[in-house]
């Protein structure tokens, strides 16, 4: 690496802007994607390990940081740091910019902290003019290439600097209408077939329809194209893709992107040249075979894009012996280097290999637990690593359902195309974004289908369930993208045809209409008419449901081999939120070590339970209440009895009735009129009691403890009820250690007034069970949801033996915002950036983190070692958890299926305190 010069940049007061790299040298390093972006970093890094990189520069995400804060300005020095740099790259590649003798000629390319495929700009062949295309020409002796060259110059440039594009109402891109014609009028199918005359001619109709349409001449001067190009790029950074991406992903608009200004070398000069991307393992499923595709007489774009179909890499060996050996060679190299798998692209001029990129490839799920448990075993990384590198959330491709193997067979198979997004979905076929998404918000399951997908398409993929393009490899737009959202995704289905127009999809002699039903089966690129019967995954079937095939699968095998390491190094205890005894077991197959949550109301939504809670509530005196409350008691024992014995002896914490009022009342007439057959009493006196106790704000109305406290009856209750299944289950020889939890304390009295009901009615309890205070034992603690409670902590605490977060409640309260009313807004907040992501899904750690932070502070001033959890829906949340760890909790508690996350996150949580950084997925 380029340390003597690096050191002495950094000695220089003067900040640069503009970093050089090419030919075994480099001003930055891999280490350094904040300033460079991950392209400009590890391109830097390749050329540092001697990889044939076309030398470059990188203009820094600090200026387009600038930029944006600057009214559209550029720092001073840039245009002087831009033209020395030019200088370097025409010494290293031996050709000079706008030259008309060997003109060089630049890519400018996007390149943020992480990638975002596709969603910025890109301009390749830049520097070509009506005078250099004939140099170029000449030189290289290949009119062909040098005016295919500045066709796609005038594509690009037009399209993406000029803003001539496809206008409202137009469906297809005007420049591929020329070219479409051009190449009808020359008889061929794909552009490579157009000759030098035929590309004048579409080189000539490109500028009309430029001019035409911006009302500006397309700029001859390279200087002003670079310019022009590096602005757009940085204004690409803004564009409506980038920022819908950047939401999804959680990125900072203040990242911003990094632009590279490389030398061009050209894939399209004819038969010993090409062009193609690769993974250095399978992305879908890990599997250790080099992984890609390529053409002959291409530039990149044409692999993506999906214009051509691409051969598979394995192919080059034939086609282009010498550059597949280097390129195998390359890929050990890079793997070595990186420790990790790379996703490359690459081309080849003349028979010379070029890298032209590296990154961490990304990877679905699936590859990603197998590879990292892989090259642990390869001793390319270290377990600890190997944790890190998989994102958590990821670990729930695992558990998604696949096909039912029979229902499977039986079903019509349509098409067939790369399986490019493994799982198995069914849903409603929309031939659009816009339609994927109405359809999405109205409940129904949605398969967006499209001859190829575009970043344009990007709200459409995130509504749909499965994505099924017609076109395109896989290494298209929608394969990537659909890897990466952990989508099914199905691409290239050659064999079937949509008519936009009518709205149909065509395969295997089967018209499908809009709204129709279709299958994809994404783990092997199978697509069937109608919908399929799911089955459980191969975790599920061999976790849960105790098939011995499934066990024997590499990837249950490899999933329970990594939830082994996750258990060694975490600190947080992983406890579930769980209702039934079924859901128990279910938790503790996924490493549950504990109830953190069962909410009591819960238990009575199932049959008609919910009529006897709704007789409780609506009683109208002490004594009806107390007469309805009888009734609830045996159902809370026989399910109190069931939650101990499936836990076997770990801790247990129900948390009192907490029924928000407008959750359980009767809403509509026939259930009024059951309810009021049930009471034997007339229909009217059901409403109005209901009602009576109508509020306008029920989340912030008579509930939690509030019950308890104007109602001591329910509280004792639900004692009785916890205490007697405790004794009858230990008398059977199974430990049991209830946590009583009293739900939605705001003063340190309220618990205090609750804890004397318990204590009181405990007593009472083990009196009428003949039991000695230590033969039937019991905690009480707190949920810790309403701010008052967090500033106040010490005081509570005095009352308390363990507190647990219920940060759903305390997202709400804290930030004034409804659970159930602000998902109608909560996308215009995301839109607009004032939040990144869903506060209800992930914790807002600057603003509820500083309660919850608060809270423990307060909670163990008093008592030092206070047992604290977390019971809200963030503990199943992978950055929340890593906050949770960071303030301390004991424990987090999640549903069942989100556990193997949480383990994951809290082993990554305790990795990251040791100062392991997370391998950045760039
Ligand atoms: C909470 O508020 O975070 C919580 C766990 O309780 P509930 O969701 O039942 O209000
Ligand atoms: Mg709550």
């Amino acid at each position: 690496m380029a340390t003597t010069k690096k050191a002495a940049k950094k000695a220089s007061t003067k900040k640069q802007n503009v970093y050089y790299f090419g030919a075994g040298t480099c001003d930055g390093d891999g280490s350094m994607k904040a300033l460079l972006g991950g392209k400009g970093a590890n391109l830097a890094e390749m050329s540092s390990i001697g990889i044939p990189v076309p030398a470059g520069f990188t203009i820094t995400t600090d200026v387009c940081t600038y930029y944006n804060d600057n009214a559209k300005k550029y720092p001073k020095t840039l245009d002087a740091e831009i033209e020395e740099n030019i200088t370097k790259v025409e010494k290293a590649m031996g050709k000079k910019f706008g030259d008309l003798e060997n003109p060089l000629l630049l890519s400018v390319r996007s390149g943020a902290r992480e990638s975002m495929p596709g969603m910025m700009d890109t301009i390749l062949n830049l520097g070509i003019n009506d005078k250099v295309v004939e140099a170029l020409s000449k030189k290289t002796g290949n009119p062909k290439f040098a005016w295919d060259s500045y066709r796609r110059f005038l594509q690009m440039y037009g399209s993406v600097v000029m803003e001539v594009e496809a206008e409202a109402g137009e469906h297809h891109d005007p420049y591929e209408v020329i070219l479409d014609a051009a190449k009808a009028k020359a008889k061929v199918k794909d552009d490579s077939g157009l000759n030098e005359k035929a590309l004048r001619g579409v080189v000539a109709e490109f500028k009309a329809l430029i001019k035409k349409r911006s009302g500006k001449n397309f700029p001859e001067d390279p200087r002003e194209q670079l310019k022009g190009a590096v602005s757009a790029v940085f204004n690409s950074w803004q564009n409506d893709r980038a920022t819908v991406y950047r939401q999804k992903y959680g990125i900072p608009a203040a990242w911003g992107t990094a632009v590279n200004v490389q030398a061009m070398v050209f894939g399209n000069t004819g038969k010993t040249s090409g062009t193609g991307v690769a993974f250095t393992r399978d992305p879908a499923t890990g599997e250790n075979v080099f992984y890609g595709e390529y053409l002959i007489d291409a530039q990149g774009e044409d692999v993506v894009a999906g214009v051509r179909t691409p051969k598979p890499i394995a192919k080059m060996a034939k086609d282009l012996p010498k550059s597949h050996k280097e390129l195998l060679a390359i890929r050990t190299k890079l793997e070595k280097h990186f420790r990790d798998v790379q996703d490359v692209e690459f081309t080849i001029e003349e028979g010379k290999l070029w890298m032209l990129q590296t990154r961490n490839g990304k990877r679905t799920g699936f590859a990603a637990v197998n590879i990292a448990l892989d090259m642990v075993k390869e001793k390319l990384i270290k377990k600890e690593e190997a944790i890190l590198r998989i994102p958590a959330d990821d670990l729930s491709h695992l558990l998604a359902p696949i096909f039912d193997t029979k229902a499977e067979k039986a079903a019509k198979k349509v098409g067939n195309g790369l399986p490019a997004g493994p799982g198995a979905a069914s849903g409603k076929i929309y031939f659009s974004a816009e339609d994927s998404v109405k359809a999405a918000a109205k409940g129904e399951k949605v398969i967006l289908v499209r001859q190829a997908t575009s970043p344009e398409d990007l709200r459409g993929m995130i509504a749909a369930d499965g994505i099924l393009t017609t076109e395109g490899g896989a290494s298209s737009h929608a394969a990537l993208v659909a890897r990466q959202m952990g989508k099914v995704c199905v691409c290239g289905a050659h064999g079937m045809t949509i008519d936009y127009s009518k709205k149909t999809l065509v395969g295997n002699g089967v018209t499908l209409k809009e709204g129709d039903e279709l299958s994809l089966n994404g783990f092997v690129g199978n697509v069937y008419k109608g919908g399929i019967k799911s089955s459980p995954s191969q975790v599920i079937q061999g976790l849960i449901e105790n098939k011995p095939a499934a066990k024997r699968s590499a990837t249950y095998k490899k999933f329970m081999e990594l939830m082994s390491w996750t258990d060694k190094l975490r600190r947080l205890g992983i406890r579930t939120n769980s209702d039934t005894p079924e859901q128990v077991r279910q938790a503790i197959k996924f490493g549950a070590e504990g109830i953190g949550l069962t909410r009591a109301e819960h238990m009575f939504f199932e049959g008609d339970r919910i009529t006897y809670m709704r007789e409780m509530i609506l009683a109208p005196t002490e004594a009806a209440r107390k007469a309805a409350l009888k009734k609830l008691l045996p159902f809370q024992r026989k399910d109190f009895n069931g939650l101990f014995k499936a836990m076997e002896g770990r801790p247990v914490t129900i948390r009192f009735l907490d029924p928000p009022l407008h959750e359980f009342l009767p809403h509509d007439d026939a259930s009024r009129r059951s309810l009021a057959e049930h009471l034997n009493v007339a229909p009217e006196v059901i409403s109005e009691r209901v009602h009576a106790l109508h509020e306008e704000n029920p989340m912030l109305g008579h509930r939690g403890c509030r019950l308890g406290i104007s109602y001591p009856a329910v509280t004792a209750t639900q004692v009785e009820a916890i205490l007697e299944a405790a004794a009858e289950v230990q008398a059977k020889g199974t430990k049991v250690l209830p946590e009583i939890m009293v739900p939605l304390v705001a003063y340190a009295r309220e618990l205090e007034l609750q804890k004397q009901v318990i204590d009181d009615t405990a007593a009472e309890v083990r009196k009428k069970l003949g039991l000695k205070k230590n033969q039937l034992k019991y905690t009480v603690g707190t949920m810790m949801e309403i701010p008052r409670a967090c500033l106040t902590a010490a005081e509570v605490a005095k009352h308390a033996e363990f507190f647990s977060f219920g940060t759903n409640d305390l997202t709400q309260t804290g930030l004034g915002l409804s659970r159930d009313d602000s998902s109608s807004f909560l996308p215009t907040y995301q839109d607009a950036e004032v939040l990144n992501n869903n506060p209800f899904s992930a914790l807002d750690q600057e603003g509820v983190g500083q309660l919850v932070e608060m809270g423990v502070k307060g909670g163990r001033e008093t008592k030092p070692k206070l047992k604290i959890g977390i019971c809200g829906e963030h503990g199943g949340d992978p950055d929340s958890v890593k906050f949770f760890h960071r303030a301390g909790l004991n424990y987090v508690s999640c549903s069942p299926f989100r556990i193997p996350v949480a383990r994951l996150a809290a082993a990554q949580a305790a990795l990251e305190e040791k100062g392991m950084a997370r391998s950045e997925m760039s």
